[in-house]
């Protein structure tokens, strides 16, 4: 994309390549390319994440005085999209993307000191209790019960789908701390930590093969009041801004146009029966065409929201577009790497992980090992965080007036 940036901008740009040339090891761009689920494995992720710390640079979302990196949206995009190109590990927004902000805008000096350092460090790995069975797009009718006794929360019920509650130190959880007011009045956010009796977590395995998410139990687990954030009550406000900063914010389009810059050099080399290889077939190509196209239109749709953010005006629904389109995108690329790879594709190991020294040798190509599953896991993609049916709702609400 040709875009007009500034000296400055060049510059930074180039600050970033030269720090992507000299820290970003081949085992961590390698373990990124070989990881089939959707969240990078922590050990992956945590090596980049202090990486990214010891720079400075591991929470550009954050305020600059919580330990940001005081960026402009447009460096913010030159630097995802530098990572993307360099082939980087994407790193867990549990702790940075969602709870940090939160804790930045709505905790107090003290949970701002006791917390935020240790996001930043890694020291602390974090999961998210939203979800529960009975309750996911209809979050705000969640049941899981907080009472407060001898100044500790007690807290008793279920969450599911929590994505790496199985490495995680603290879970942030949405409870329900009254049943008399309207339902969504009546959610308070707690954070617990998750070494304690009284928290139990069992795996949930995905089509794959692989272990992400997993199901919580709470029975009598404890928290102290201290470690509410907000007033009792202020739950569902702060769910909210977190999952405007989950759904949107981010760049989606510079990693998806690297995943189709990789397609269209697999199909260079990927035999066919019309005219020698795929990257001929003019259907293969049409159709390469056309999702290269949508991702490069929702770059724009991204760089118009980091104008606007530089504005100082708010994303809004655009979030909802941005979430239901990169996802939308991705999967369209999965199922194009399946259909290009062919009979290759069809194998789903069952070794994890398949990056290091004990990983098992690929079947074909180092591609073909992951399509399927990466197939297979990103199905999810177009549910979590909302799912498309839920996001063409907001659209239809609060863009189109319907
Ligand atoms: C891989 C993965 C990771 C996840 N990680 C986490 C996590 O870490 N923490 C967490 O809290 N949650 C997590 N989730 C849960 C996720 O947020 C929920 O799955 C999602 O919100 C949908 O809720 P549900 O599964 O209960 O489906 P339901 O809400 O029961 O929806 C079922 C179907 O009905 C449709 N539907 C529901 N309501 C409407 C409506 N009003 N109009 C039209 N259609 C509707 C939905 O689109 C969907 O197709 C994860 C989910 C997945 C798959």
């Amino acid at each position: 994309m040709d875009m007009d940036f500034s000296p400055e901008d060049l510059a930074f740009r180039e600050e970033v390549r030269s720090f992507l040339a000299n820290k970003l090891p081949e085992h961590l761009r390698s373990g990124a390319r070989k990881t089939p689920g959707v969240f990078v494995e922590p050990d992956i992720g945590m090596e980049w994440h202090r990486v990214l710390n010891e720079q400075g640079w591991v929470a550009p979302h954050w305020p600059e005085e919580d330990g940001g990196t005081g960026w402009s949206p447009t460096q913010k995009f030159i630097f995802e999209k530098e990572c993307a190109l360099a082939g980087a590990p994407g790193i867990s927004i549990l702790g940075l993307r969602l709870v940090g902000p939160v804790i930045c805008a709505f905790g107090t000096p003290e949970q701002k000191a006791r917390f935020l350092p240790k996001i930043l460090s890694g020291e602390n790995y974090w999961c998210q209790g939203y979800s529960e069975p009975g309750s996911g797009s209809d979050l705000a009718s969640l049941k899981t019960s907080a009472r407060v006794e001898d100044g500790k929360y007690i807290v008793n019920g279920s969450k599911i789908w929590t994505t790496h509650a199985h490495h995680a130190d603290w879970i942030f959880a949405l409870v329900r701390t009254n049943t008399e007011v309207k339902k969504q009045a009546g959610i308070t956010f707690l954070l617990l930590p998750m070494d304690q009796p009284g928290i139990e977590v069992t795996p949930i395995m995905s089509m794959s093969g692989d272990h992400e998410v997993n199901q919580v139990f709470f029975t009598d687990a404890q928290t102290p009041i201290e470690n509410r954030i907000g007033e009792e009550g202020q739950g569902w406000t702060i769910a909210k801004f977190l999952l405007e900063n989950e759904r949107g914010g981010s760049c989606f389009a510079p990693r998806l146009l690297e995943n189709i810059a990789t397609l269209s050099a697999i199909a260079d080399a990927q035999p066919s029966g019309v005219n020698g290889a795929m990257a001929h077939d003019t259907r293969f190509r049409d159709r390469l065409s056309q999702v290269k196209l949508d991702a490069e239109a929702l770059e724009v749709t991204e760089l118009r929201i980091l104008a606007d953010l530089a504005k100082g005006r708010q994303p809004g629904p655009q979030t909802s577009l941005v979430k239901m389109l990169s996802s939308n995108i991705g999967q369209q690329v999965d199922a194009l790497r399946l259909e290009l790879l062919g009979h290759d594709a069809l194998q789903l190991p069952l070794d994890r992980p398949l990056y290091g020294n004990e990983a098992p040798e690929p079947v074909g190509s180092e591609a073909a090992q992951t399509a399927m599953a990466t197939y297979l896991n990103n199905r999810a993609s177009t549910i979590f965080g909302g799912s498309d049916e839920v996001q063409k709702n907001i659209i239809a609400k609060t863009v189109l007036g319907l």
